[in-house]
């Protein structure tokens, strides 16, 4: 039986930051701001993995509170959503996600992003789609105050 999930995430842009999206370290003046790595993308694909079986979201699994989870790559998140299926028995079909970036330009690391975020999956690049979009100068992504990303997983799961 398929279920699906949605996640969304978002983190403040800062400086002295690193950008890390998607696993991917990307060259920009400021950095997403968060307890982990603060890898929206990431964290929206572990929400919406976690919300298609039917879990408590990514804060409750990694409190920000926990000092474990402090600067953390987001792999570990994406790779225990993903143990959360199989304990199930179930398996990913497909994820498909968004990210809501003013700047910098992220299209020349997306295939990068779909190869990691596939390895942290056990998931064929193949099945993970990312695209990105400005926000059109709108609103807090539009003024570079931050960086959004929405996700949905699509899960089969036993009866
Ligand atoms: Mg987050």
């Amino acid at each position: 039986m398929i279920h699906v999930g949605i996640g969304y995430d978002v983190h403040p842009l800062v400086e002295g930051r690193k950008l890390v999206l998607g696993g991917v370290e990307i060259a920009h003046s400021k950095g997403l701001d968060g307890h982990s790595d603060a890898d929206a993308l990431a964290h929206a694909i572990t929400d919406a993995i976690l919300g298609a079986i039917g879990e408590v979201d990514i804060g409750h699994f990694f409190p920000n509170t926990d000092p474990r989870w402090k600067g953390a790559p987001s792999k570990v998140f994406l790779a225990e959503a993903a143990r959360q299926v199989s304990l199930r028995g179930g398996r990913i079909v497909n994820i498909d996600a968004s990210l809501m970036a003013e700047q910098p330009k992220i299209f020349p690391h997306i295939a990068a992003m779909k190869q990691n975020l596939g390895a942290a999956l056990g998931l064929d690049p193949k099945k993970v789609g990312v695209k990105a979009t400005t926000n059109e100068r709108l609103g807090f992504i539009g003024r570079e105050e931050g960086i959004a990303a929405m996700a949905v997983a699509s899960v089969d799961l036993p009866e």
